[in-house]
């Protein structure tokens, strides 16, 4: 049970102290045939038309569409007159296939090698992984829940409001984005985009959003969860509860006033997300002079939890890790009236849809499921 989400998404491996990634099945389904159907039955190429700002902010983001996605979808196009070959999309979330993409291969590899620094190299890399999500999951993913459009699973996710002092930011890799086993989504679907804000890694338009908040929060309201306990993050007692911690001045200051609590969910594989953190790191110390102030869960926090089984879901997965949060949020004795608990058990009953959802899809397909997942659908 407790990897069982696992056994879908090498993705989810973000919080815990696994360092290392399963490959799985999933990794290789390829799109449905019947997802193509109607696709290839329509008289327009989905990647003809250009992406609109409702489609960019119809998948959860609340910026203007990127300038760099913009341009390399241009690009693709015009590439694809110069070789005379049609863009197509395969693989899970994405991913340009045949001559196509041997010929666009080419020529990002030598645009890539071309440009002058490491932050240029990042922008283009994650604006050329978005644009191929956004044209590859175009008529073909619903853009809620990043399913396809037979395996949508909106209509059994429960909204739920987050506390108003309180917003998530989702800050995303690219290669997460679109990803049908992406558990950070589901942050969105379930408290919304009022609560919750999409921050993709490399991608200026959001990350200057979201730093712009924090510099208007200030330091004192925002903090990243952090994976495992080192030496600068604190337990959530530690940071906001405790009646005997020395920086009580602090907790006052995290707390009191109008202010919006930010945190940070980092929502990518393992592999990827040290450096998102230390992108993090870096421009923290350029705002502020200081580093982000990190939180990290208490290895028993869902152990407390009473509610449910524990603990219900491997806590390494981005949705998961959010929900531990609000459980641990739950305790402190400030924020009992807060009802962080129902705020969790909202995000968790989301994952279990999302398992049962994922599960559906692989049978329907004809592929195998684990014993694992087996076992993890007759409990649901
Ligand atoms: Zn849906």
């Amino acid at each position: 049970m407790v990897s069982t989400l696992r056994a879908f998404a090498p993705t989810f491996n973000r919080y815990p102290s696994r360092a290392f990634s399963i490959k799985t099945q999933m990794d290789s389904i390829t799109r449905n045939p019947d997802g193509y159907t109607s696709t290839s039955a329509s008289t327009s190429k989905p990647t003809e038309t250009p992406i609109t700002l409702q489609e960019w902010q119809g998948w959860g983001s609340t910026s203007p569409v990127p300038t760099m996605v913009t341009e390399i979808i241009d690009e693709l196009k015009v590439l694809e007159k110069t070789v005379d070959a049609q863009m197509s999309f395969g693989g899970n979330g994405g991913k340009l296939q045949g001559y196509f993409k041997t010929q666009e291969d080419k020529k990002h590899r030598a645009t890539y090698q071309a440009l002058g620094s490491s932050e240029q190299k990042l922008q283009f890399f994650s604006a050329r992984q978005i644009a191929c999500r956004l044209l590859g999951s175009r008529d073909y993913l619903c853009q809620k829940c990043w399913l396809p459009f037979e395996d949508c699973m909106c209509s059994r996710v429960k909204h739920c409001s987050l506390w108003d002092r309180a917003r998530f930011w989702l800050y995303m890799h690219p290669k997460d984005f679109l990803r049908q086993n992406n558990t950070g989504k589901l942050l969105l679907q379930v408290f919304g985009k009022e609560a919750t804000t999409l921050s993709l890694y490399g991608i200026s338009e959001h990350e200057e959003i979201m730093w712009n908040a924090f510099k208007s929060a200030g330091r004192s309201k925002v903090c990243c969860l952090y994976p495992n306990k080192n030496a600068t993050s604190k337990g959530v007692q530690e940071a906001f509860g405790s009646e005997l911690s020395t920086k009580q001045e602090n907790t006052q200051q995290m707390t009191d006033g109008d202010g919006i609590l930010n945190f940070i969910l980092i929502d990518g594989t393992w592999s990827n997300s040290a450096a998102m953190f230390n992108r993090l790191k870096e421009q923290a110390i350029l705002v502020w002079g200081e580093d982000i102030p990190c939180i990290s869960l208490s290895t028993g926090s869902s152990a407390m939890h009473k509610l449910r089984p524990q603990p219900s879901w491997d806590r390494t997965c981005t949705a998961a890790a959010a929900a531990s949060l609000l459980f641990e949020l739950q305790l402190v004795p400030k924020f009992s009236s807060v009802e962080f608990e129902k705020q969790g058990e909202a995000l968790e009953d989301a994952l279990e849809v999302l398992l049962e959802a994922l599960t559906a899809r692989r049978i329907r397909m004809g592929r195998s499921i684990t014993r694992k997942v087996r076992h993890a659908s007759s409990f649901c």
